[in-house]
């Protein structure tokens, strides 16, 4: 980890968890100093909070910030000041890069780069097999020992489909005591399939991809991790099937968890009839039945956490025909504003349940230390603002990706990260960014 910054920041007017009277937070040499300082302590730097929420800094177990290998689409510059835009200090970046991060080497030049920029911490996940190939294991010991520090395992982008590959892998990730996260498609069912399998797909003459792949592989792995693993993560639960899976799992004290993506909670298979690719995504977008169940099951625990899958692409490969688009959509600069728009504003929730399944479950799922930590003296400051009324429209030419390919293309959030600070420096700030 690196060293906290020396200095002090004062943060005026905030409300913690967007509870009580505001408050002004001093940050001493990247620790929380005091949560009641007055508001002409002096500081070297000064943040207006503007009465917005105050929340434990963002903590994304998933995005591809495609560095190494596809530079043209996103770095790990470019996407750390997505992240920082979008309120988190750690995200956790995907192993399908050229090459893959199947070495420590790979995992520790993707960490360093990240921790030279000082934007946010990027943490590498290494692959569960080399290549993705699904063939051989990865030296989870080695990476886990590098500086890089792997704590997460995943082929993410093709699923582990091999059972015997699989227990091998959750044996070999118990011992050392890693996380291991699945994708969850059952690649024979899945074939050629770039969408949902159902009255949409049919209507439009699209090769579906069935519940069926996903849940299959779900309840495999949990049986497998009762057996022979102890921690086993679930990436981008996208079914309601899947909600029951995990209900069922979790109460056989199976120690599985998982995450559910913005758009699996927002958005249905209704908006391909127009065939815009940049509404392919893998596993698909599903029906309106399922992203309520998803929604349920956030709220009471069944789904750990929200994960973004950021996976950006060139225009070439997402403006055209929706079967021809690659799978994936940007997550890291809008999600916070969707879960708010889901979740808040509508009253089945409050600040607390965001600060819970954005910050502080998956850096618990992930044992992340100095993140998802609570909002406390004593405690680092990774730390992000919200103003839960500054409207917004998205643009994904406004975006700091380096790609455009937003789900929300012209749509308007109420919720917007006004700042983020990490270990004290501030990473992001609306203001400042007005002003230059
Ligand atoms: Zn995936």
């Amino acid at each position: 980890m690196a060293a906290h910054p020396a200095g002090s920041l004062l943060i005026r007017n905030v409300r913690p968890y967007g509870e009580g009277e505001p408050v002004n937070v001093l940050v001493e040499d990247g620790v929380i100093a005091s949560l009641d300082a007055p508001a002409d302590q002096t500081a070297d730097e000064v943040l207006e909070g503007d009465g917005g929420v105050l929340l434990p800094g963002l903590v994304d177990m998933h995005v591809h910030l495609r560095e190494p290998g596809r530079e043209d689409t996103e770095t790990i510059e470019t996407g750390s000041r997505a992240a920082a835009r979008g309120g988190f200090t750690a995200v956790f970046t995907m192993a399908n890069t050229k090459p893959v991060t199947d070495q420590p080497t790979i995992a520790e030049s993707v960490w360093a780069k990240g921790q030279a920029l000082g934007l946010c911490d990027v943490h590498p996940v290494g692959s569960i097999t080399q290549g993705l190939k699904g063939e051989k294991i990865t030296e989870y010991g080695m990476m886990a020992r590098s500086d890089a520090k792997v704590r997460m395992f995943s082929d993410d982008g093709v699923c582990v489909d091999n059972p015997l590959i699989m227990r091998r892998a959750l044996e070999y990730a118990r011992g050392l005591d890693v996380l291991l996260a699945q994708h969850a498609e059952d690649p024979r069912l899945v074939e050629d399939g770039t969408a949902n399998e159902g009255e949409v797909s049919g209507r439009l003459g699209l090769v579906g991809r069935p519940r069926t792949a996903e849940e299959s592989v779900v309840i495999r792995d949990a049986l497998l991790a009762r057996d022979y693993g102890n921690r086993l993560h679930v990436c981008h639960a996208s079914t309601r099937g899947t909600v029951e899976l995990l209900r069922w799992a979790k109460d056989h004290d199976i120690a599985v968890t998982a995450e559910v993506t913005p758009h699996h909670l927002m958005l249905t298979d209704e908006l391909i009839t127009g065939y815009d690719g940049r509404y392919r995504v893998n596993p698909p977008l599903r029906e309106k039945d399922d992203t309520e169940a998803l929604r349920e099951a956030l709220l009471d625990g069944t789904v750990d956490c929200v994960a973004t899958d950021h996976a950006p692409h060139g225009s070439e490969e997402k403006c055209c025909d929706f079967e021809h688009a690659l799978p994936g959509m940007l997550g890291l600069e809008t999600s916070l504003a969707v879960v708010a728009k889901l979740f808040v504003a509508t009253g089945r929730a409050d600040w607390r349940f965001v600060a819970r399944v954005m910050s502080e479950r998956p850096a618990e799922i992930v044992r992340l230390p100095g993140h998802g930590r609570p909002v406390a003296v004593g405690e680092p400051a990774n730390l992000t603002v919200v103003d839960p009324h500054r409207p917004w429209t998205v643009h994904g030419g406004d975006l700091a990706s380096k790609s455009e390919n937003t789900p929300y293309e012209g749509l308007e959030f109420d919720a917007r990260v006004t700042a983020t600070v990490l270990r004290g420096k501030v990473t992001h700030s609306l203001a400042a960014e007005a002003d230059a």
